[in-house]
């Protein structure tokens, strides 16, 4: 048993190896890799990724899988090496139950479909990725139906990314959610906005970067095991837990840009730096959920980046390093500025109350056109019927309407989105959880200190990788299920402090 479960990890490697090089190959094409590469660069990376694929849905790993049967039943669930078998059965099932086929038709299409909609956009011509968009849908409901027993048509894409969750939870949470989002927003959005024009003046990259990279390492990200580099659409990625990269971007005529986006991704980088490494090389070594993933990425880029303890110990440093810019604007005009909330019509621009909204309707969006009851033809009206409602204003066209993210011309439609605010619940509660354990951690957030904060991240989070589901992490992290009140009782605070929140505090 023991030789057959090393054989099982030897194989496993190797497919990690297969697919950290394709990842390699995927942050060079974002960062440094001249455009005359582009054309070679798409079939290397794709024919690394189809061997990884071939290699672990091999007939000979489900043999070792179904020989260990009777070695899994000796072991305790939580062990690393009754986790491994789990993890990996469970993603070997779901990889063999779609035929390597389909999975090829559907990238030729979504590569198509992606062309198209870059193109698309800038034109504001919807009309061009209609049949595209529905050619997309019938292979999502296709994918879905290789897992024939569902309650509902959504869920074998929901948990493609967010293991252990289904249509009706996260439909019954952000209908909870909702229900107490609404109100708060009305009654910010309905006063004056704030003025965030000390973030718009002129900021040299350089200073930035040197600034927002100074705060990840004190978060605790490490250069030894990590670096940076510059790229359109920011990101991190793992080449493997000794390499846990994160890429940014900056604009010299906003400040906040390169900042938040940073400490967005060390937030990512952090859960992944934090993985134990005897996980190393195996289906254990990443992190669990989108849902999970996001919630880091949050807690460290809004919970904290954005809190004005963080501000009171890191705004004099920031002043030092643009005098002209900064040192006439108060802490409290430059706190209020990075906390703008405003109606907006691009998810990602929006702030911490109108974000939600967002993901609601696209959520709700991809239910009802996996049931059948939206037609892609359909869609960019009810986004301005929907839109109106919920933000009360109505997009000027499609382009900052149903043409702007890429998540569904360019992958499936259905679990692209639910994890964002699954994230943005998810870090308050596990802030809430740490705070209670560790009283002491906004004080020493105020003196700049996040040791004790990422230890307990590290120890009741980051450690497990992927060892348990996002329902049993949350469990075994906060005592209890996902709840939406330590999130909505952070908001209330906050932008209590920040605006009248009228009928709605
Ligand atoms: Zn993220």
């Amino acid at each position: 048993m023991e030789a057959k479960f090393q054989e099982l990890k030897t194989r496993l490697m190797e497919v990690d190896d297969l697919s950290s090089a394709a990842g390699l190959l995927y942050w060079d094409q974002s960062t440094y890799m001249p455009p005359g590469g582009a054309a070679a660069r798409a079939r290397q990376t794709a024919t690394l990724s189809r061997l990884a694929h071939e290699k672990f849905t091999a007939l000979g790993i489900g043999k070792l899988l179904d020989a260990l049967v009777p070695y899994e039943e000796n072991l305790a669930y939580d062990s690393d090496e009754a986790s491994l078998l789990r993890v990996t059965r469970r993603e070997y099932e779901r990889a063999t139950k779609i035929p390597s086929e389909f999975m090829a038709e559907v990238t030729n299409h979504t590569s198509a479909s992606y062309q198209v909609w870059t193109e698309a956009r800038p034109a504001n011509d919807f009309e061009r990725v209609r049949p595209y968009l529905e050619k997309t849908l019938d292979y999502s409901r296709e994918a879905a139906n290789f897992f024939p027993g569902y309650e509902h048509i959504a869920d074998p894409l929901i948990e493609s990314s967010d293991y252990g969750m289904k249509a009706t939870d996260v439909s019954r949470i952000f209908a909870d959610l909702r229900e107490e989002l609404v109100p708060i927003a009305r009654a910010i959005t309905e006063q004056p906005p704030a003025d965030d024009a000390c973030l718009r003046k002129n900021f040299p990259e350089a200073q930035q970067f040197e600034f927002s990279m100074d705060v990840a390492q004190r978060f605790g990200y490490d250069l030894q095991r990590g670096r940076r580099d510059q790229t359109h659409h920011p990101f991190m990625t793992k080449f493997s837990l000794g390499d846990v990269r994160i890429t940014t971007r900056s604009r010299e005529d906003n400040l906040s840009d390169a900042l938040f986006t940073t400490l967005h991704e060390t937030g990512h980088a952090l859960y992944e730096q934090g993985i134990r490494m005897e996980l190393e090389g195996t289906p254990l070594a990443g992190g669990t959920s989108s849902g999970v993933h996001e919630s880091q990425s949050r807690l460290w880029e809004n919970i904290v980046g954005r809190s004005r303890g963080f501000w009171q110990c890191f705004y004099p440093k920031l002043q030092g390093i643009f005098p002209a810019q900064l040192s006439d604007v108060p802490l409290d005009e430059f706190y209020r500025a990075i906390n703008k909330v405003e109606r907006s019509l691009i998810r990602t621009d929006a702030d911490e109350v109108t974000y939600n909204l967002h993901v609601m309707l696209r959520f709700d969006f991809e239910l009802a056109m996996l049931e059948g009851n939206l037609e892609i033809r359909e869609l960019p009206n009810a986004w301005r019927e929907r839109f109106e409602t919920d933000f009360g204003i109505v997009p000027r066209d499609d382009k900052d309407g149903v043409l702007q993210d890429v998540h569904w011309y360019f992958g499936l439609i259905g679990g692209s989105f639910q994890g964002y605010t699954l994230g943005n619940i998810l870090g308050a509660q596990f802030f809430a959880t740490a705070l209670a354990a560790h009283p002491a951690i906004p004080s020493e957030i105020e003196r700049g200190e996040f040791g004790t904060l990422h230890t307990w991240l590290k120890e009741n989070l980051y450690q497990h990788g992927s060892k348990y589901t996002a329902p049993e992490l949350i469990e075994r992290a906060t005592g209890t299920s996902l709840s939406i009140e330590p999130y909505i009782a952070y908001l209330r605070t906050k932008y209590g402090g920040l605006y009248d929140l009228g009928k709605a505090a």
